[in-house]
């Protein structure tokens, strides 16, 4: 299983990092699953892709959902089946609000299927199960399953514990880590994790493969050297945009 690394930043891209976007290449046979839709999605414009690309999105801030927009040159000169997941809210949003006048001239494209969270579902032979999370207007975090392989993706979420149970076990772990130690109560007051928070996560889900990502976009150097995240996780990942794993 491959996963590569899109967009890497929260809120806003940089030079380095665009918005929050996790590919999974070879995810099922002719399909292909995206986590998340912020501005990484431009890296898709003309590559190779399976005949199915299923969008998982987690919540409705742009970070997360202006790429979809860009589905349209995506898509050009080829037959691309896209089907959006998500909660009510962030389908609608998208529908009512990215894909309407006058924020953009076309209505959405592609199909739809709504997530209730928590109620587990299955996209081409992949177990999808949903855990909403702690952040302003919801987040969902993602549990994939292939039977004996398992990877979760967390972002946009307070540093708190209610959604420990839903990633423990899991072989590979994607969480966010917006901020470093010091910007506790910006991370407090905007529904993010610090540096401790990640290290908590980890270390719970006892997952094998551990990958920051969603950085703040001002942290010029390695976010990970900032409060020795390296020295608290071992082997944790620092993700950078076009980085790619297989696991
Ligand atoms: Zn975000
Ligand atoms: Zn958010």
């Amino acid at each position: 299983m491959r996963v590569e690394f899109l967009g890497t930043a929260g809120f806003h891209p940089n030079s380095q990092r665009h918005t929050s976007g996790v590919l999974l290449p070879d995810a099922a046979p002719d399909a292909a699953f995206l986590l998340d839709a912020g501005t990484g999605i431009w890296r898709l414009v003309g590559r190779d892709l399976p005949s199915q690309l299923h969008i998982f999105l987690t919540h409705a801030h742009l970070d997360h959902v202006a790429g979809l927009t860009y589905l349209l040159d995506v898509c050009y000169g080829r037959d691309l089946q896209i089907t959006l997941y998500g909660d009510h809210f962030t389908l609608d949003a998208a529908q009512s609000s990215l894909f309407e006048s006058p924020l953009f001239p076309l209505p959405l494209p592609h199909p739809t299927r709504e997530i209730v969270p928590g109620v587990a579902f299955e996209v081409a032979g992949v177990g999808v199960n949903t855990f909403e999370l702690t952040h302003p207007n919801g987040c969902l975090a993602y549990r994939f399953d292939w039977g004996k392989q398992s990877l979760a993706y967390v972002t946009d979420t307070l540093g708190d514990d209610r959604y420990f149970d839903f990633i423990r076990g899991v072989d590979v772990l994607i969480h966010e880590r917006n901020f470093c130690d010091e910007f506790g109560k910006l991370a407090l007051a905007s529904g993010h994790c610090t540096s401790a928070d990640l290290v908590r996560a980890a270390r719970f889900s006892g997952a094998q493969t551990v990958v920051a990502t969603h950085f703040n976009p001002l942290t010029a150097t390695d976010p990970l050297l900032e409060d020795d995240v390296y020295g608290q996780i071992p082997g944790v990942v620092a993700a950078r945009d076009e980085m790619c794993l297989d696991f």
